[in-house]
């Protein structure tokens, strides 16, 4: 059951509130399916939509019967568009529409209908097919459509959307008054293999992780980390970049804290992490704590303003040199918490790892990997440009030659 206040969607948006109509208090909103429902299902049904089960992943992995009954959907183009959405995906359709008003017959349809979805298919694939197009039936969303929309459009759409005979009208659709942004999902969506970035980020963290295990890097680096944190007397902390959550984990057994936020631009990690915190069986107050948002570290985002700390672990050095400049006015300018905590690897340590060639990076995704000197310059540069100090802390065994292998940056305002 999905309670949507219609009224409560418009207050605060700027420019809307004068509009002067009654549009805003009297529209179908919370009687037809829409985005809300997807973010819905997202929540209740996160894991049955990844297609994994602890005790039965045969079964999850397996085509059963099923229908789903759509209750009421909004859908202007008719039942034309429904049809040729779903008939495609191998469902038997069953359309009833309704009258606008049934004590005015005259009024004639509306754009309203009652569907009914039956098929032999995987639970996974019919709760990703309804999750991706009932917002492309009513072309309507609730929030502000931007990059990420693309992502999770592609990621939710695997293994179907690419072969799908009205892929062109899904992603317009599903990515309304977006040209660019349809463009751009379509092109992707032409790659014929399509690699999931996420996987091959998961895989190669893997390595990394395995190559940096005898000396149990990740271990030292939140115990630095969190260090800082204590000495700085922090409360409220981002973690941007969070992955699937290790930091985050050692965050929430530190008492001094009372807000804590992971950001991360990849979906599927924040997944992993809500998981592998058993977000959904946490205790109240330590549920209240925590909050995991979608985002990108390449636009100024709100929601980042008014910590006193930010911890941005090993993220730097996946971003392209160019980006790192929008990275820097993202944090620095306009979320500017007091300290902001970087780490990133000293690439002269990377001759101590026996399974590391030469030459390479530890990580595939890795755009770079600094030595201390390139490090210490640029947060020099960054410190100057937004007013802050910065202050150096090795993590991990100190050489005497080439030093530690992760570096640490403590900025303070
Ligand atoms: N801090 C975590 C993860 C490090 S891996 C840890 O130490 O375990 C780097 C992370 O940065 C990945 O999860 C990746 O999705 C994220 N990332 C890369 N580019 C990003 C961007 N533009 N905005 C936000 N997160 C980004």
């Amino acid at each position: 059951m999905l309670d949507v206040d219609p009224v409560a969607l418009v207050r605060g948006r700027h420019g809307q509130r004068d509009a002067g109509t009654l549009e805003q208090y009297v529209n179908d909103r919370p009687y037809v399916l829409t985005s809300f429902l997807s973010v819905a299902m997202r929540e209740a049904f996160g894991t049955a939509m990844s297609g994994r089960s602890k005790s039965r992943q045969e079964l999850a992995g397996q085509a059963i019967p099923l229908i789903a009954k759509l209750a009421v959907v909004s859908c202007r183009p008719g039942e034309r568009l429904i049809r040729e959405l779903f008939e495609p995906l191998g469902y038997r359709v069953t359309c009833v529409r309704h009258p606008l008003d049934e004590n005015f017959p005259e009024w004639g349809e509306g754009p309203y209908y009652s569907v009914e979805l039956e098929g032999t298919v995987r639970l996974r694939d019919l709760l990703n097919h309804i999750y991706v197009l009932v917002p492309v039936l009513d072309a309507e969303k609730h929030y502000w459509v931007g990059k990420e929309e693309v992502e999770k459009l592609l990621r939710k759409g695997e293994g179907w959307l690419a072969a799908h005979p009205n892929k062109e009208a899904i992603v317009k659709r599903y990515l309304p008054r977006q040209r660019q942004l349809a463009r751009e999902a379509l092109a992707r969506l032409a790659e014929e293999d399509n690699p999931d970035p996420d996987a091959a980020a998961e895989q190669n963290s893997e390595q990394e992780v395995k190559m940096e295990e005898p000396i149990r890097l990740w271990q030292q680096r939140m115990g630095s980390v969190t260090a800082v944190l204590r000495s700085v007397e922090a409360k409220r902390v981002l973690d941007l970049g969070c992955g699937e959550g290790k930091l985050l984990r050692e965050l929430l057994a530190e008492k001094g804290l009372t807000e804590i936020v992971g950001m991360d631009v990849s979906f599927r990690s924040l997944e992993i992490a809500s998981q592998r915190l058993k977000l959904e069986r946490m205790a109240p107050a330590q549920r209240e704590k925590l909050k995991l948002l979608h985002g990108s570290l390449m636009y100024r985002d709100k929601r980042l303003a008014g910590y006193e700390a930010a911890t941005v672990v090993e993220v730097i050095e996946h971003l392209d040199a160019p980006r790192l400049a929008v990275f820097e006015r993202v944090v620095f300018e306009a979320a500017r918490p007091k300290t902001v905590v970087v780490t990133t690897p000293n690439r002269e340590y990377n001759v101590k790892f026996a399974t590391l060639p030469a030459g390479q990076f530890r990580h595939k995704d890795h755009r770079f990997e600094w030595t201390r000197e390139q490090f210490q310059q640029w947060s020099g540069r960054v410190a100057e440009r937004f007013g802050y100090t910065v202050r150096f802390l090795p993590v991990g065994e100190e050489d005497a030659q080439v030093g530690p292998p992760t570096q640490m940056g403590v900025f303070s305002l």
